[in-house]
């Protein structure tokens, strides 16, 4: 027998794993699995190579077994195994990767396909997690070689003497401490081994020694979707993946195979699921693998932040795990990722909008939030897919902005009018869209930031609230009469809380209606959020009385007496205001009030 200490000065590091290396803690089920899988992919280019030569029906297999009684879990592979002296080279030099060894020395005749994954970082170590104590008992492949154990209980100290392992490959054992207590769960392992090898190259198998009866499950599928070519896909294998994976019943939308060789690696299915609803209840879970295993959801430094509302899968196995994350945003890694995605995402969804424009336009409810979010933080993005970017309008129609301009732009000139209220806008939308004028839905909180965006990036292109202004197209003729009295009448009853000014409507219908331009109201919603006060600044509502209507005109006679003159100019200015906002509760107070003294006269008491 042979001690040793583990050579990294004369400090103890294992704590140092324990406490800071790994913050989630069900890490070292996925280091080992790899360990185990690399050991396997290892043999399999040796035989491959000639350097040795196993039994045609030879069949590898990692097995997990759980057994609580003891406190240990076991990690057996069938792998290339160790000698003596490799254990003492790979194992007892902390940080010094075997894998980066056995890559070097192979270099030139390693053929394609079989990925070593062993680049984790501190990979085997991290047992000591869960386990106060590992022991290693281990056969190498080679010739004549002799079984080899290692154990070490957590301390600096380990030992290696002779095995007893008769079978080629390596049980790792884990004898859990109290802080691995949670993964004696059969429930709990099983899953963690599950999250994070579920799609490993080799076959895993799951055993708990206390169910004598049933059987090893096989818990993984060694041939994910995602390393599929698309063409030998079908959309049952998309959503029965998509079901697989997240648990999720409802069906995805549609969704997008990556498969990228340069400038780096990546594989991948992006789904777009229902959405629905607004932003922030939007919870998309992207799952990043490397070389099949899994290694973080929704990594924010990885993956383009828009893209964090889909859900999918990206494998990239040239991903620097073990590096400091600033270091992945400094290589430009995350650039190239977003930009490579950006264009797929676009030319889907420019691809569906063009050629299924029937079924895109159903989409669009549920993707809107999504595109719309991208188009505001992704540079680029709206460009490389405006044309599938679609308008709602009050009507239920889907219109492109290209369309909308061509069946608008002539009556309005290059605006988009909208409103950000179906309901309580009806007045305003109802008076444009009787003049042939499609009035578009721009109800959510990213409609704005969007809307200015779009406006950024289309010459000359407004976006304009359906209250912001008596657009043109409304407008009867022009009147050359002077209103002076008739503002003055409406100035001395209800104040100067607004700017009063008469026009003709086209509608002949409504007395009066409030508007406010367009950039003061978005000044005012800007100062609100940023609560920033205008004090005295503040752009008044402008009351714009019809000039068509009849009460306005018989009001403008000078002839109605004095109490009706207030009920009248008091009532119309409610009713426009009932229109555009809510009133105060005073002010709710008076109008109905008033509403009984208006019945009362008429029915003459
Ligand atoms: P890495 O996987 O990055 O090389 P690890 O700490 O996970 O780092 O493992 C160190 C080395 O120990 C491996 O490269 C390998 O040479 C050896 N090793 C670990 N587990 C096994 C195993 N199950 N079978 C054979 N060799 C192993
Ligand atoms: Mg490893």
């Amino acid at each position: 027998m042979e001690k040793g200490n583990l050579s990294v000065g004369s400090e103890n590091i294992l704590p140092i794993i324990k406490k800071w290396l790994y913050s989630d803690t069900d890490i070292f089920v996925r280091e080992l699995v790899s360990n185990a899988a690399d050991a396997i992919t290892k043999l399999q280019r040796l035989d491959g190579m000639g350097e040795t030569s196993l039994p045609a029906d030879e069949t590898f297999a990692i097995h997990i077994v759980l057994d609580k009684e003891a406190r240990t879990i076991k990690f057996t592979d069938n792998g290339v195994g160790m000698t003596a002296d490799e254990i003492k080279k790979y194992i007892n030099q902390i940080a010094f990767s075997g894998a980066t060894d056995f890559a070097e020395q192979y270099k030139e005749k390693m053929e394609a396909g079989g990925e070593i994954i062993g680049h984790f970082g501190l990979g085997f170590y991290s047992a000591f997690i869960a386990a106060d104590k590992v022991t290693i008992n281990t056969l190498s492949y080679q010739n004549n070689a002799l079984p080899a154990f290692w154990s070490c209980d957590g301390g600096i100290e380990f030992e290696i003497s002779p095995g007893d392992r008769t079978a080629r490959g390596t049980e790792i054992t884990l004898h859990i401490g109290p802080d691995g207590e949670e993964f004696l769960d059969d429930y709990t392992l099983r899953r963690v081994v599950k999250k994070y090898c579920g799609f490993i190259p080799v076959d895993i198998y799951f055993e708990n020694a206390a169910a004598k009866d049933t059987d090893a499950e096989l818990v993984n599928d060694k041939n994910p979707l995602w390393l599929k070519k698309a063409a030998d896909c079908t959309d049952e294998d998309y959503k029965k993946f998509y079901h697989q994976l997240f648990m999720d019943f409802n069906e995805p939308l549609f969704w997008i195979h990556l498969n990228m060789d340069y400038p780096f690696r990546l594989k991948g299915i992006l789904y777009f699921p229902r959405l629905k609803h607004e932003l922030e209840s939007i919870e998309g879970q992207v799952k990043l693998f490397s070389n099949q295993v899994f290694v973080a959801d929704n990594i924010k430094e990885v993956i383009p932040e828009f893209l964090l509302l889909l859900k999918g899968v990206m494998d990239c196995p040239d991903l620097p795990l073990n590096v400091s994350r600033s270091f992945l945003q400094s290589d430009g890694y995350v650039e190239k990722l977003s930009a490579y995605i950006v264009r797929k995402v676009a030319d889907k969804l420019t691809g569906l909008a063009q050629n299924q424009r029937e079924e895109y336009n159903k989409y669009w409810d549920d993707i809107n939030q999504f595109i719309k979010y991208g188009c505001v933080r992704e540079a680029g993005f709206y460009e490389k897919c405006k044309d599938a970017v679609l308008y709602k309008s009050t009507e239920g129609e889907y219109f492109t902005l290209a369309e909308y301009l061509a069946r608008n732009e002539e009556k309005i000139g290059k605006k988009v009018v909208y409103a950000s209220n179906k309901q309580s806008q009806s007045q305003y939308v109802g008076l444009l869209t009787e003049q042939g004028v499609d009035c578009v839905l721009l109800e959510t909180r990213l409609d704005m930031p969007f809307s200015t965006h779009v406006e950024g990036q289309e010459d000359g292109l407004q976006f304009v609230r359906i209250d912001a202004e008596l657009s043109d197209v409304m407008k009867g003729d022009e009147t050359q009469d002077d209103h002076t009295d008739l503002v003055a009448l409406f100035k001395e009853h209800i104040g100067d809380e607004v700017d009063i000014e008469v026009q003709n409507f086209k509608n002949t219908v409504i007395p009066a209606m409030i508007f406010l331009p367009e950039e003061s109201r978005r000044m005012q919603e800007m100062a609100q959020m940023y609560g920033i006060s205008f004090g005295d600044t503040k752009a008044k509502d402008k009351l714009v009385l019809n000039g068509a209507n009849d009460l306005i005109a018989i009001l403008a006679t000078g002839n109605t007496s004095g109490d009706d003159t207030k009920i009248l100019c008091e009532h119309i200015w409610d009713m426009a205001a009932l229109s555009h906002r809510h009133l105060s509760p005073e002010r709710m107070g008076r109008f109905v009030e008033r509403n009984g003294v208006i019945l009362k006269k008429f029915i003459g008491s």
